[in-house]
């Protein structure tokens, strides 16, 4: 599928000479195969949420996630589909102006790379797929998320026949890497790629030289 025709509602909702995020026009990154990347965006727009995204098929497939993702296995966390997502948008921290779509300040709460660990009948399910069929397992390997995590569709949109939003939920599997008890987004609030928080974000400060850690690539 052409990667423009996945990326229109993307384009559609912003402009790209008031906003700073990336168009996704030429100079799009290449995208990965065999280790396919994913991210954490922490968004302070009308309402904070976190905007879980996974590399699949060239773009970045998206979900909000109002109270961000947990490490405990017992939280179910509501993620909510949004727009496909340009593979660079990975990497974008700073500020969408105020009276823009998702106005607000965003930073990278946690990249890194992910392996698609989806079966149905012992058989590997491919991440479109698994996606289009409303559940998908993955192993992150993230600086803040490690391990088994799932999202499963329990809502398709508009199935209420009243216009609802189609809802997810995120979970993390039980394996060596959960911390039951744990609360990661309120234990480690900044942002991995400029250890800086929301407030040093949308303050325009610069990355401290003492926190230059980088997203996976
Ligand atoms: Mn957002």
């Amino acid at each position: 599928m052409a990667r423009g025709d996945q990326l229109d509602t993307y384009r559609s909702k912003r402009d790209f000479g008031r906003t700073g995020e990336p168009s996704g026009d030429g100079g799009q990154e290449r995208p990965r195969r065999s280790k396919p990347r994913f991210v954490v965006q922490k968004h302070d727009a009308s309402r904070l949420h976190y905007d879980f995204r996974l590399e699949v098929d060239g773009v970045m497939k998206s979900w909000a996630v109002p109270k961000g993702p947990s490490l405990d296995p017992s939280v179910k966390r509501l993620a909510v589909p949004t727009e496909d997502h340009p593979l660079d948008y990975r990497t974008f921290e700073g500020t969408i102006p105020a009276g823009e779509y998702g106005g607000g300040t965003v930073l990278v709460w946690d990249a890194g790379t992910y392996r698609n660990t989806t079966e149905k009948k012992g058989e590997a399910v491919p991440m479109g797929d698994a996606i289009d069929h409303g559940h998908v397992s993955f192993e992150l390997s993230g600086k803040k998320l490690t391990g088994r995590f799932a999202l499963t569709r329990f809502r398709r949109e508009g199935q209420d026949g009243r216009g609802a939003k189609a809802a997810w939920l995120l979970v993390k599997e039980d394996d060596d890497r959960a911390r039951p008890g744990s609360d990661v987004v309120a234990d480690q609030p900044d942002s991995v790629k400029t250890g800086r928080s929301l407030d040093d974000v949308a303050a325009g400060r610069r990355p401290s030289r003492r926190s230059p850690r980088r997203p996976a690539s």
